[in-house]
């Protein structure tokens, strides 16, 4: 996985740091330079990449470290706080809970792996012994019903949507009122995410949240889209809501900046991500133990 580079990348700086005689100010400034090239290579945006380089050099300040302290494993935690920090806002994000009634709306472009992804939340609930139900609020995408409902149907997990209805906000408004008159405790709302006329897939969006009223609405977004990653993730928290993230395609191409970034456009967690079109490629996110993987 392409991600493992980056890891890779800085794991071999703080190495080479750890290989000098002494850790001065050079020294340092070299493995920060290196790391600051592995996240810039890894779509990380600048901003982000400057803020995390100037926080690692006050965290450290090797002027007020005394001898006798050992410098190398200081630099090396500081490094990881700060990729943890990266990833981790401060409030999590709205945990549904079993027995009680959830709307989760899923928001992000087309081909994101939005639907799939739906599914897979689903099927991850539903393993739990949860009662988790699927609306199809997508009537722009011709085949996104039969999609979902393809998908459902594999995984025993009851569906609404319609063939004829035109609507996606009536859609959501009866999908969400059946499933709640059947005591599902997980209603989860997939929507349009269609590519162009984004001012009009944002607007129905909105609709589709003020009349749905969701307890969490969930952005998702494919993982190797590189520095987009953090323009498209605002643009989406602008319209709606969002309040947990969702990468995709971590198995693929994904570099892992991408992911940075939506996390900080949108200053929600990420709860989860694929890592393959198969509904059990799916991982809970935390964020030490993916930074602890990323460094070896
Ligand atoms: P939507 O348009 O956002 O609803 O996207 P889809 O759910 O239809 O997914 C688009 C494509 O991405 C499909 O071919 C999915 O199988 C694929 N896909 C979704 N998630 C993942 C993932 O985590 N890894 C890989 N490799 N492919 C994925």
């Amino acid at each position: 996985m392409v991600l493992g580079e980056l890891g890779g990348r800085i794991a071999r700086a703080i190495q080479q740091m750890s290989n000098a005689t002494i850790v001065d100010e050079n020294v340092l400034n070299e493995c920060l330079r290196e790391i600051t090239r592995a996240l810039l290579q890894a779509d990380v945006r600048f901003e982000l990449v400057r803020d995390t380089q100037t926080n690692i050099k006050n965290a450290v300040n090797l002027d007020r470290l005394a001898t006798g302290y050992n410098k190398r494993n200081i630099i090396q935690q500081a490094i990881f706080n700060e990729l943890c920090k990266m990833l981790d806002t401060e409030k999590p994000s709205f945990t549904p809970k079993k027995g009680k009634t959830s709307v989760v709306m899923f928001v992000g472009l087309q081909g994101s792996g939005k639907t799939t992804t739906c599914t897979k939340y689903a099927h991850y609930y539903q393993k739990k012994g949860w009662k988790p139900a699927l609306v199809c609020s997508d009537t722009f995408r011709a085949g996104a019903f039969d999609q979902l409902k393809q998908n459902a149907t594999k995984a025993k997990i009851p569906f609404y949507g319609s063939y004829v209805e035109s609507d996606p906000v009536q859609i959501a408004i009866e999908g969400v009122a059946r499933f709640k008159e059947e005591n599902c405790d997980l209603i989860i709302v997939d929507t349009s995410g269609r590519h162009k006329q984004e001012a009009a897939l944002f607007e129905e969006m909105r609709q589709v949240s003020e009349a749905t009223n969701p307890d969490l609405a969930i952005f998702v977004m494919d993982g190797s889209i590189g520095q987009a990653a953090y323009d498209q993730a605002q643009a989406f928290k602008q319209s709606v809501a969002v309040g947990a993230v969702i990468v995709t395609k971590m198995d693929g191409h994904a570099k892992g900046g991408g992911a940075l970034s939506a996390v900080a456009a949108t200053k929600s967690p990420l709860i989860f991500i694929g890592t393959g079109e198969h509904m059990h490629e799916f991982e809970v996110f935390n964020v030490k133990p993916f930074v602890k993987r990323l460094l070896g």
